[in-house]
């Protein structure tokens, strides 16, 4: 139920910053979501919709925007595609990826009606 958390988090910063901008409603969110966040796109979706419902945000339109993985290598210095966060450098076979790109989710945008 880690979307679940995500979800409430999600509509705690949507809330504030509606209230912020002296918001009724909103209409739309697009979430950032990187591909390294171990995030279950499809669960997220649902999780919102349970945690929406009554909300300000609760018509509102939600879109994720996938977050390509990227990180750079520790020995080569090169920066690399992710597909995971325990990708070897393509480069020079390293392990030691850090990750720079792609771990988080983030609350992009907000339309309001
Ligand atoms: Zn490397």
């Amino acid at each position: 139920m880690h979307e679940y958390f995500m979800a409430e988090s999600v509509l705690r910063i949507v809330e504030e910053s509606a209230r912020a901008h002296g918001l009724n409603r909103v209409t739309g969110i697009a979430i950032e979501v990187g591909e390294l966040a171990g995030v279950d796109r499809e669960a997220l979706q649902l999780a919102l919709h349970v945690v929406l419902a009554g909300s300000i945000a609760q018509e509102a339109c939600v879109t994720l925007l996938v977050v390509p993985g990227r990180g750079r290598c520790t020995r080569c210095g090169r920066v690399v595609a992710l597909a995971t966060r325990y990708d070897v450098c393509p480069a020079c076979g390293h392990p030691g990826v850090a990750v720079t790109r792609g771990s988080e989710l983030t609350v992009v945008e907000m339309e309001a009606g």
